[in-house]
């Protein structure tokens, strides 16, 4: 089986080859800490989380790399209105951002530099970038020349044409042209600054990704990632200026990109109204079920939000945890080995809706081994499922504290109990559980449809 992914350089997939099989590198821009992370955001970190743990199950050692830019115009804006201070502001929102991630099951980078311990190496990449021709320092500003890259404009295939006719990027007099962007900008009055050959000052955006990844993954390395807006100007800018400083003719061989998260279809904006940070969300989903709803998308297309997925995606863990709970009652799981179709569909792409099927696969089997009293068939049919789900690291629950920690999900888990009892003709049983749900307030109404409940 090939590891084959969608290289937005490419515009195509291909097959995954490392520059070294004993050692992939991953590099995923990571947020800018002045807020609470919001959906979109745990978006983008999900998908290269999954990846990561492919890349981990497939190859000995994987360096992933995601980062924290803790020097940015937004941060200072924050603090000044705020009145607390830029270290308090970038200490606070990191450490909601760890338990963020953390409670939505995501894996801790095994590398998490921060923007403002590399001020060094930004500096001295700057200083090569004038050296080599490349760069150019106005009115204490630094600014990359965009005309003397000639390929510049490869990631985002935009021409130097088309650049200078749509720049947006800010038109200002110390500027030789409309396209060339900033790589060090001078302090202002009581702003942040650090000692440079250009005087006191702080690194633009684009140089502390180009500066961080040199340190700890190299000139070149496999993997860069990031959500889709990052493709212009963030990720195409961060292209020149390694490969201009390295002389290299890529900074990453594959450049993956997240599709965006829509709210009814629309961008999310706080002015919109229709904005969620991860936190409001966790406060009332499991960060399992979110991510799991996250996820039940392919990561390139676009993913509309909304609660009724994060419901869907409960109770489809409601599902599955019932599957191992019952196994498990009837004795220890036998190990299994993760399906091949499960593997295979996230091989092709990381293509998550096709596993969540096979997980699927694994709930029919199961059910089906059950009702012909075949038990190692069901047994096997519940560890396949468990291995598979683990992989991307969810069912790591003890399905009773899931189940339990649900009232729903343990009334509904009670009533397929108790129509399986019955279906087995068990009739003692099945009144025992509805006696049991009655004692507990809850009230049972068969129909043609099956079984409602109500609390009484
Ligand atoms: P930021 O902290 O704004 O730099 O964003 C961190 C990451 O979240 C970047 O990779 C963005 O591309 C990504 N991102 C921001 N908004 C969304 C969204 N609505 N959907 C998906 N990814 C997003
Ligand atoms: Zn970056």
């Amino acid at each position: 089986m090939t590891l084959s992914l969608y290289n937005t350089l490419l515009r195509t997939k291909e097959a995954f080859a490392p520059i070294d099989p004993g050692h992939v590198k991953l590099y995923v821009c990571g947020p800018t800490v002045y807020d609470y992370a919001h959906i979109g955001n745990a978006r983008t970190f999900s998908a290269f989380d999954l990846l990561a743990r492919l890349l981990k199950h497939l190859y000995p050692k994987v360096t992933y790399a995601r980062n924290i830019t803790d020097v940015d115009d937004k941060i200072i804006e924050r603090s000044n209105l705020s009145g607390e201070p830029i270290d308090s502001v970038t200490a606070r929102t990191t450490a909601q951002f760890h338990a963020d991630m953390d409670d939505l099951g995501l894996l801790r980078p095994d590398i998490e530099p921060r923007a403002t311990r590399h001020i060094g190496d930004m500096v001295a990449m700057i200083e090569t970038l004038i050296e080599k021709g490349f760069a150019y320092a106005a009115e204490g500003h630094v600014l990359f020349n965009v005309p003397a890259m000639s390929d510049y404009g490869q990631l985002s295939r935009r021409s130097q044409d088309e650049l200078i006719a749509g720049a947006r990027v800010e038109v200002a007099p110390y500027k030789k042209s409309p396209a060339d962007f900033v790589l060090w900008k001078p302090a202002k009055e009581g702003e942040p600054g650090w000692p440079s050959p250009w005087g006191s000052g702080r690194p633009g955006w684009h140089i502390e990704c180009s500066a961080m990844t040199a340190a700890h993954l190299g000139e070149v390395f496999d993997i860069h990632g990031g959500g889709l807006d990052l493709i212009f100007p963030h990720h195409e800018n961060e292209i020149a200026q390694s490969r201009c400083a390295h002389g290299t003719q890529v900074m990453a061989n594959v450049w993956m990109h997240s599709g965006f998260l829509t709210i009814a279809g629309d961008k999310m904006s706080k002015s919109l109204g229709n904005f969620y940070t991860v936190r409001e969300l966790l406060d009332e989903y499991p960060g399992e079920a979110l991510r799991l709803a996250i996820l039940s998308a392919h990561y390139r297309q676009p993913l509309d939000f909304s609660k009724d997925k994060v419901e869907q995606a409960r109770a489809a863990l409601d599902k599955w945890y019932g599957v191992l709970d019952k196994a498990k009652e009837a004795g220890d799981l036998p190990t299994a080995e993760v399906p091949a179709e499960f593997l295979a569909a996230l091989m092709d792409d990381l293509n998550t809706p096709k596993a969540i099927s096979v997980l699927y696969e694994q709930v029919n089997a199961y059910y089906g081994a059950d009702i012909k009293g075949d038990k190692a068939g069901a047994a096997d049919a519940a560890a396949r499922l468990k291995a598979a789900a683990n992989l991307l690291g969810f069912l790591t629950q003890e399905p009773k504290v899931w189940l339990q920690g649900d009232p729903d999900a343990a009334i509904e888990q009670a009533i397929a109990d108790r129509l399986a009892a019955r279906k087995a003709k068990n009739f003692a049983e099945a009144d025992r559980i509805r006696n049991d749900l009655a004692a507990q307030g809850v009230i049972l109404e068969d129909g043609p449809k099956g079984t409602t409940w109500k609390r009484g």
